[in-house]
């Protein structure tokens, strides 16, 4: 019986109707950017894996690093002690996180990254004696599966069944050049008429919201509202994060740092899961005191495993290095002249780029997970090539260590794609 047929006898899958959803695609194998299907068929993955192995699939400096580790010291608990692969870690991070970012907090995954930065946020204020927790977010917003996480995301296919139950959440625009003052003007009405104790955003690109990019001259006008309200700002770089965007952080293409932020996906490579929340020092001091109820009473049993932290140690090293960074440049400026010839097909709108991450929308009305989706999708898995379509948004977020031609053969086969309308 194939990897398939096997599959669907016990295997409840994420974000899939299993009723109307075809069969799952048995992968065999993964190596730099190619996939193989169990029937033997390759597939460049045009997303990273949902944007986590950026330095490619099965790297061998990567997995000689975990090895290593493996044969040392695979996992300890990280209450009471502590080991080298978290200690190097945060000393690597550290250098190359915005400079107000002072203390990291290990989980698994990019949503129990966000469920802590809003913990954060929320015991910051009650520690200092004031009741706050309400938050503010952006419209649109992904940040998680979790309940904090759901809450304030704004996506309805994923949280309406538990609308009522999720925490107390206000949203708003995200600034798009346009409507920067408006924006503004309402984020300060809200903070007049709450107690917000934090503000969450994806800085600068949305990416469930179909690649949505928001303007970093009016987030920095909302962060500068914040920290003027002591309202804590929560840079979820769960996507954004490693590179992406052109610069290690996105946040670094605003002037004001946020006070947390939040990092999975590309954080380890691809390789296992792990997420960081990171703080200022002056968040970990509205915890440091000698009553115990005032410490962070969070915690996961896998928290910093050693085999996690050495991919994420080798991720980092891999992405200071000049080859990696010469990568991003040539990616970079492939999508921009793809973009200015894709730009003038009729049946294209909204071509965005920012960094390696490269969108545009097909200009027909698509369902997210509709026909002419689905279509869409079938039509690239087809010509060997994975991206998956968000509604009528194709968008390529590739591993840095594309190849020139595989990257040319993505924008071949979305050009073909558009003669499908
Ligand atoms: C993927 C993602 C999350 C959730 O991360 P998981 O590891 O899937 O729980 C949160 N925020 C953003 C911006 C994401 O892209």
């Amino acid at each position: 019986m194939s990897l398939q047929e096997r599959d669907k006898k016990h295997i409840w899958h994420p974000l899939t109707q299993h009723k109307t959803s075809k069969a799952s695609l048995g992968i065999v194998k993964a190596s730099g950017s190619i996939l193989w299907d169990e029937k033997g068929n390759q597939y460049i993955d045009g997303i990273a894996s949902w944007y986590t192995a950026m330095y490619g699939h099965c790297n061998p400096y990567i997995t000689s690093k975990v090895t290593a580790q493996m044969l040392s010291l695979d996992q300890v608990v990280f209450s009471g002690f502590t080991h080298e692969p978290a200690v190097e870690l945060s000393e690597k991070l550290i250098e190359i996180l915005p400079n107000n970012q002072q203390k990291l907090f290990f989980s698994d995954n990019g949503s129990t990254s966000v469920e802590i930065a809003i913990k954060m946020a929320m015991q910051y204020h009650f520690n200092k004696g004031e009741k706050r927790t309400t938050l503010l977010a952006f419209e649109d917003g992904f940040h998680g599966d979790t309940f904090g996480a759901m809450s304030v995301s704004g996506l309805s296919v994923y949280n309406g069944p538990f609308e009522g139950l999720l925490l107390n959440v206000y949203r708003i625009p995200a600034p798009n050049g346009t409507n920067n003052k408006e924006v503004i003007e309402l984020a300060s009405k809200l903070i007049s008429e709450h107690a917000i104790a934090g503000f969450i955003y994806e800085p600068l690109v949305q990416g469930a919201a179909a690649m949505k990019m928001n303007n970093a001259e009016g987030l920095n006008k909302l962060l500068q509202l914040c920290n003027e309200n002591n309202i804590i700002t929560i840079a979820d770089e769960v996507m954004t994060g490693f590179g992406k965007t052109g610069t290690n952080f996105a946040s670094e293409h605003m002037a004001t740092q946020p006070d947390i932020i939040c990092l999975s996906k590309a954080l380890t490579a691809g390789l296992l899961p792990m997420a960081i929340t990171t703080c200022t020092q002056d968040i970990y001091d509205a915890f440091y005191s000698d009553e115990l109820a005032k410490g962070l009473f969070h915690g996961h049993t896998y928290t910093a495993n050693p085999l996690a932290c050495r991919a994420a140690i080798a991720g980092i090293e891999l992405l200071q290095t000049d080859t990696m960074q010469t990568n991003i440049k040539r990616i970079i400026a492939s999508h921009q002249s793809f973009a200015s010839t894709i730009k003038e097909h009729p049946k294209v709108k909204n071509v965005r780029q920012l960094g390696v991450i490269f969108a545009f929308d097909v200009d027909i009305e698509m369902e997210r997970y509709g026909d002419s989706r689905n279509q869409l999708f079938d039509f690239f898995m087809k010509q060997g090539v994975f991206l998956r379509p968000l509604g009528n948004t194709i968008y390529i977020l590739p591993p840095f260590v594309i190849t020139e031609d595989e990257l040319q053969k993505i924008y071949t086969v979305i050009e073909a794609s558009l003669a499908l309308f």
